[in-house]
């Protein structure tokens, strides 16, 4: 499998969308990566429709945005760049002074060749960015009583949708391996395009082999849309899975870095640590503290699903962020290629990992599986002590490594237990 098709699909086919929460640009991105993967599913949630605390929005589209001077030079075009347009911006149409206009118009002055991205989708507003330079030019080259042609053309539906992709690839269990990525960024490579680059690579190699775990790749707008997806689908999750990886800003060419779950001690944390060894990978491990993507919803209290989010530089940690200089200079085939490896080989060590899970609700009764002595006068044997220690850690969240540290007896010891309780049904 070569991840450079599919570095090619991002960098031609998806750059140039313009991608929101809601809205035509995300349905179109959804098409693209249906026509190699048409296994993917494309589903909608409505406008309005409650997600815990949350609401998702009305639908926005937009057809176009500009301003004109007085001599009808346009001086901003979301034609030429989709960053020009604040995201989520209410439509507008009339003659603007130069002060509003000043008032609307976001800039960096630290990166005068920048356009920044900016939205405002839960607060009402308009606006426009620009790099600094061509902001210092406005202010500079109109007097302050001139007028600006304005024109936002933009739409919201209270009964549109918001839309994202599910594709599942059956194993031959029905614990689950989650990789989630986010599709509602205009055109920015590393923050968010690279995810989707690698989950296509990804999927191209696991939906060739034969896997143990079954894997479920989710495509959502980032913080709503998996906020509404964990609403819809929270049993069936928690149910299944065993852990997972959130893709984000994984195709520059910067250090490798990861955001572990909450506790640290998942076995998707295990694998990824094991991962960065076996490939002999340098990496920086960020803080929960620091988490900003969708680790948060997985991670929050009573979803509880350890998903570790893999990185090269990450969000918010390099100068491009968030702005035009975050396209496909910064991310590279070599970068994407690096991010792949990495996500493919954790994910590898991860389905081979035996995730013990109880099946009975306390202790079970073991002397009616011939599995203890009956007569309760014999102390209990040592082997007998290892099967109930065994079990106290069989809660789908530890591996057989970390049982047998844990209890401190060899792996094989460990896989004789394993293999015991398994056929005594008392896990699974
Ligand atoms: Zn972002």
């Amino acid at each position: 499998m070569n991840i450079k098709k599919y570095y090619n699909i991002g960098k031609k086919e998806l750059f140039p969308i313009c991608r929101s929460l809601t809205g035509s640009g995300t349905l179109k991105t959804l098409k693209i990566i249906k026509k190699k993967f048409p296994k993917i599913k494309i589903k909608s949630i409505k406008s309005g429709t409650k997600a815990f605390d949350w609401k998702v929005p009305p639908e926005w589209n937009v057809v176009d945005a500009f301003v004109l001077d007085k001599n009808k030079n346009k001086i901003i075009d979301f034609k030429i760049n989709n960053l020009h347009l604040v995201g989520y911006s209410l439509p507008i149409n009339k003659y603007i002074k130069k002060k509003e206009l000043l008032d609307h118009l976001h800039s960096i002055p630290k990166l005068p060749d920048a356009i920044p991205y900016v939205t405002s989708y839960y607060k009402k507003y308009w606006g426009f960015c620009v790099d600094d330079k061509t902001k210092a030019k406005i202010k500079k080259k109109y007097k302050d009583d001139e007028k600006f042609f304005s024109k936002i053309e933009t739409s919201y539906d209270p009964n549109g949708k918001l839309n994202y992709g599910e594709l599942i690839i059956k194993g031959k269990s029905s614990r689950e391996i989650i990789i989630s990525t986010y599709i509602c960024h205009p055109s920015m490579a590393n923050d968010n395009l690279s995810g989707t680059i690698v989950a296509m690579g990804l999927i191209d190699y696991f939906q060739k082999q034969n896997l143990k775990k079954t894997m479920r790749f989710i495509f959502v707008p980032e913080t709503i849309g998996s906020i509404a997806y964990l609403s819809k689908n929270l049993k069936k999750l928690k149910d299944n899975t065993v852990g997972g990886y959130n893709l984000t800003c994984i195709g520059d060419e910067g250090g490798h870095s990861c955001l572990l779950s909450k506790y640290e001690d998942s076995p998707s944390d295990r694998s990824l640590i094991e991962t960065y060894k076996k490939l002999n990978i340098k990496y920086k491990k960020y803080s929960f503290l620091q988490r900003g993507s969708d680790e948060r919803q997985y991670n929050s209290p009573g979803i509880d699903l350890p998903i570790t989010s893999i990185f090269r530089s990450k969000y918010g940690e390099y100068k491009e962020y968030h702005t035009s200089m975050d396209n496909f200079k910064l991310v590279t085939a070599k970068g994407i290629n690096g991010g792949f490896k990495v996500a493919k080989e954790a994910i590898k060590i991860l389905q081979n990992k035996i995730i013990p899970q109880n099946k009975i609700l306390c202790e079970p009764q073991m002397g009616k599986r011939g599995l203890y002595p009956t007569l309760s006068k014999n102390s209990r044997p040592e082997n007998i002590k290892n099967f109930m220690n065994f079990l106290q850690y069989s809660d789908g969240k530890n591996d057989l490594d970390t049982i047998s540290l844990i209890l401190n007896i060899k792996k094989k010891e460990a896989l004789k237990i394993y293999r015991i309780l398994k056929k005594s049904k008392i896990i699974s």
